[in-house]
């Protein structure tokens, strides 16, 4: 399975990912997103992270 990572240097907090996948993604009082798992139902997670608009989210 991928490993998802999230950049927190890069990260805005957008909540974007959360909205695309909650299932993977969180954002917490820190207003970083976190990766909380790997579901992201039939979405390809690669699709996702190059969703990001700050290319915040890496998956290998
Ligand atoms: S889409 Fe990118 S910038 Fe927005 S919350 Fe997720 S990881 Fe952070």
């Amino acid at each position: 399975m991928a490993k998802i990572t999230v950049d927190a240097s890069l990260c805005t907090g957008c909540g974007l990912c959360v909205s695309l996948c909650p299932g993977a993604f969180e954002v917490g009082d820190d207003n970083i997103a976190k990766v909380i798992g790997a579901d992201c139902g039939d979405q390809n997670v690669n699709d996702i992270a190059s969703q990001c608009p700050v290319e915040a989210i890496k998956v290998g």
